[in-house]
Order: C-alpha cells, then sequence, then structure tokens
C-alpha cells in the first residue's frame, strides 16, 4: 500500500427536505450570496423558490449566475467572477448537477485571484484561496459536492481543463435524494456510468494487497449496477436514488483512492472528446471505457479476473483466466448498452476527423494512465476502437 494522506472537510448533509437547513448551513459565511444554477430545471422542479425562501430566512442578498452549461463554459465562469467582485460576494452556493457544482468552484476560486482563473487549469498558477462554496446536489454523477475537484471548458479553444485544490471543497454539500426525481432516464444514465467509471479509474490499478480498497470500490459498483436499473426504471423509487446519490459521492471523495496508484486516464481522453463534441461526461465515458479496459487488461489480467468474478458474477469453471476476464470487460459493455448507454462514437455522429488532435491534448503533458502508461499512438487506437 502506498503512503497517503486523506483530507476532507466537507459537511455532508444527506436525506429528504434537507434544503431546509439551507439558512442555518450558509449563515456563517455572510449575507453576501452568489447564487449559481443551470439552464432551468431547478425553476421548473420549484427547488429555484425553495432555496430563495430559505436564502430569505436569513435576510441574504442574492445574486444570481443562471445558465451553466452541461460542460460548463469559462466564458460562464468569468462572468460569475465579475458578479463576485462587483458585489463583495461572501459566499458562493451552487444549486444543480456536477457542472453547477464545477463552474461555482472555479468561480469561487477566480474570484481571489489576480489573474486569468484558466491559469489554474494549465499549471500555470495554483489556488491559494477561494470564496467558501455550498452546495444542493439536484443529479448523482460527479461526486464534485464532496472533493476539490472541478472540470470546465474553454469553448474558443476547445479544450476541457481540470483543476483541483484544498481550497474548493465545498464546506456542506446537501443532498436529498427526491430533487433527483426530476432527473430524465438519460441523464440518470450518464451519471451512472460516471460513477462507475470513477471507481474504476481507482480500481484498475498495479497497487497489490489493498483488499479494502478493492472491495469498497466493489460495493460501490454493486450498488450503483442495482439501484441504478431501480432508479431508471422508477424515477421516483426513493431508496434507489438515495443509494446512488450516496455511491456517486463515494466513488469520488477520496475514500477509495487511498494508498493506490490510481489511472484517470479514461477520464483524459473523454474530456478531449467532449471538449471538441459537447457530448455529455457520462456518454463518452460509456463508449470509451470498454475499449480502454480491453486495450490495457493484459497488464494485470488477474484484477480484470476478481471484477470480473466479484462484480458481474462470471462463473470462472472451465475458462482461462483471460477468458474471464474478457467476459467481465463484455458485461460491462452489455451493462451500459442495456441501460441505454452508446456504444460508439458513431452513435453521436462522430468520425475521425479530430481523433489525432484529441490524442495530441490527451498526452501534452506526457503519457497518460498508470495501469498501462499510454502514449498518444496508444490513447490514438483507443479512440480509433471507439468509432
Ligand atoms: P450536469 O452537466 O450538471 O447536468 C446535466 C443535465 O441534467 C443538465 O441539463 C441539467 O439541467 C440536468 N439536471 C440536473 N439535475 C436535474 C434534476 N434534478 N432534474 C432535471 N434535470 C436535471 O451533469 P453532471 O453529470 O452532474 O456533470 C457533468 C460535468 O461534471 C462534466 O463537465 C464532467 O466533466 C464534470 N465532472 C466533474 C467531476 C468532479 O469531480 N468535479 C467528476 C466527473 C465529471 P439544468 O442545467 O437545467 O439544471
Ligand atoms: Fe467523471
Amino acid at each position: 500500500m502506498n503512503a497517503f494522506e486523506l483530507y476532507n472537510p466537507t459537511k455532508l448533509v444527506f436525506g429528504a427536505n434537507m434544503v431546509e437547513r439551507l439558512g442555518e448551513l450558509v449563515e456563517p459565511y455572510g449575507k453576501r450570496i452568489l447564487l449559481v444554477y443551470g439552464g432551468g430545471s431547478i425553476k421548473k422542479s420549484g427547488l429555484f423558490d425553495d432555496v430563495m425562501f430559505q436564502l430569505g430566512r436569513i435576510g441574504a442578498v442574492v445574486h444570481e449566475l443562471p445558465g451553466v452549461e452541461p460542460n460548463p463554459r469559462l466564458s460562464t465562469v468569468n462572468k460569475g467572477i465579475e458578479i463576485c467582485r462587483a458585489e463583495n460576494i461572501e459566499f458562493v452556493l451552487a444549486v444543480g448537477g456536477g457542472s453547477v457544482l464545477d463552474a461555482a468552484k472555479a468561480v469561487a476560486a477566480g474570484a481571489l485571484y489576480d489573474g486569468d482563473v484558466w491559469d489554474f487549469t494549465i499549471r500555470k498558477a495554483v489556488i491559494q484561496e477561494a470564496l467558501p462554496i455550498g452546495t444542493v446536489l439536484t443529479l448523482a454523477a460527479t461526486g464534485s459536492e464532496m472533493n476539490g475537484n472541478s472540470v470546465i471548458t474553454n469553448w474558443e479553444t476547445k479544450q476541457k481543463r481540470g483543476l483541483g485544490s484544498k481550497h474548493i471543497y465545498p464546506r456542506f454539500s446537501i443532498l436529498d435524494p427526491k430533487l433527483t426525481y426530476t432527473v430524465p432516464a438519460n441523464q440518470t444514465v450518464n451519471g451512472i456510468v460516471d460513477i462507475m467509471s470513477h471507481v474504476f479509474e481507482q480500481y484498475f490499478t498495479l497497487t497489490t494487497d489493498i483488499p479494502l480498497q478493492e472491495r469498497f470500490a466493489e460495493s460501490v459498483l454493486l450498488t450503483v449496477i442495482e439501484n441504478g436499473e431501480k432508479a431508471i426504471k422508477d424515477g421516483t423509487d426513493y431508496d434507489a436514488r438515495a443509494n446512488l446519490l450516496l455511491a456517486g459521492t463515494y466513488a469520488l471523495n477520496g475514500t477509495l483512492p487511498n494508498g493506490v496508484t490510481t489511472d484517470w486516464a479514461t477520464h483524459g481522453i473523454e474530456h478531449e472528446v467532449s471538449a471538441i463534441y459537447d457530448i455529455p461526461h457520462g456518454a463518452g465515458l460509456a463508449i470509451i471505457f470498454p475499449n480502454w479496459m480491453k486495450y490495457v487488461y493484459q497488464e494485470r489480467v488477474g484484477k480484470f479476473v476478481q471484477y470480473a468474478v466479484r462484480v458481474w458474477g462470471i462463473d470462472p469453471a472451465g475458462k482461462t483466466d483471460e477468458e474471464i476476464a474478457l467476459a467481465g470487460i463484455e458485461a460491462t459493455r452489455a451493462y451500459f448498452t442495456r441501460i441505454g448507454a452508446p456504444a460508439t462514437l458513431g452513435e453521436l455522429e462522430i468520425g475521425d476527423e479530430h481523433l489525432e488532435r484529441m490524442a495530441d491534448e490527451a498526452t501534452q503533458f506526457g503519457p497518460i494512465g498508470s495501469f498501462k502508461q499510454l502514449t498518444k499512438d496508444d490513447v490514438l487506437q483507443i479512440l480509433r476502437n471507439s468509432l
């Protein structure tokens, strides 16, 4: 097991109607609030009114940054930064899915930085401080509600990049499973794939003798697989939504990578695809991950055998390790297809025009991944196999 540090300051407030706690949670940070939200789902569901009511009870002065896009854009983040500066914002409140949360984090860091917030993504600057952030999450997917990461897109240069810091962990996140009832089936699917992909990035590792981390990861996967299908079938199944929501948080809140060398190559590749084509992150992952698996499994067949047997219940009797490993990968593909996720880039009308550029960008700082270190040619091959 590798040496590690575990740090997670986010207070999780989980359960039905927990938005009632919003005022009391925000109040210690000040009354001048920037409310960040997306394209309108929170207005349709009534959550916007509930949030405004709770903020009204503490006499908050609320400014708004609406219209955060899925795959949130730098231009929108910059608008939020301007509002923070002009209005002396004390607290940034994100209400929505991962995109809204990520945008809010970038705004919070950018507001206290004397340069271009994009600098944080290209390693030109390191986040030294940020406005405090809180979130009300409406979609199970990214884990952004309990981590210090954000992903934003520079639409002008067609680059999607991450920033991260201990300063942008939410101070609190409110998770009410009922707020996810209105998530449409296709977004529920994208979330399921993203959650499973976060686990894969930390589970497929060359680090050995980590039974606790492996069983944590496998239990998150099994929970998502079971409850994901239930939530797709009945969007108002409280327990299914609750289990999916919590699994999403655990998949990326720092529980799984302790002592483990993690991979993250597939996320890197997917970001290049969604940077150019603006496709949902989960859809891109559903296409690329099984292809990554097929490309790399021979690096450590035993891990893929364990995955196949423990997660998908593949019967190993009479099969070679190779056959078991491949059966697990096929089971992954079959599950994604069964829940309605795409299997090829072609289904999203993506051809081979920009594959070279994507592979270049994905490896601009050198080879990516750790299970197998992928060069530009490897990335290109995985993308070609995904067509
Ligand atoms: P999202 O982009 O935040 O939201 C997708 C869509 O779902 C939006 O159209 C949104 O509508 C809608 N939606 C959200 N909640 C809803 C609800 N309760 N009812 C109805 N519709 C709802 O999706 P996401 O998967 O959570 O976030 C994806 C982004 O996060 C990507 O950019 C991805 O790269 C990034 N990401 C971040 C991390 C991290 O650790 N920070 C990890 C993985 C991925 P409205 O806009 O109208 O609200
Ligand atoms: Fe992700």
